[in-house]
């Protein structure tokens, strides 16, 4: 799994990073940004509950 944040979509709000700090980051712009884009196996749920938690649904995995 991929996992890609949209940054014209972001708002900041910083939920994505506490759910899953492991893939998310806010960058120094205050978005999110994917730290690390390979989602490994482990880590699929977490991604997955950011992404749904995602108001703006700026968050993409494939
Ligand atoms: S949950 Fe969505 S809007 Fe909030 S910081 Fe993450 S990508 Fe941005």
């Amino acid at each position: 799994m991929i996992a890609h944040v949209e940054k014209d979509a972001c708002i900041g709000c910083g939920l994505c990073p506490s759910i899953c700090p492991e893939i998310f980051e806010m960058d120094e712009d205050g978005l999110a940004i994917a730290a690390k884009e390979q989602v490994p196996q482990e880590l699929e749920d977490s991604a997955q509950e950011a992404a749904e938690s995602c108001p703006t649904e700026a968050i993409i995995l494939s």
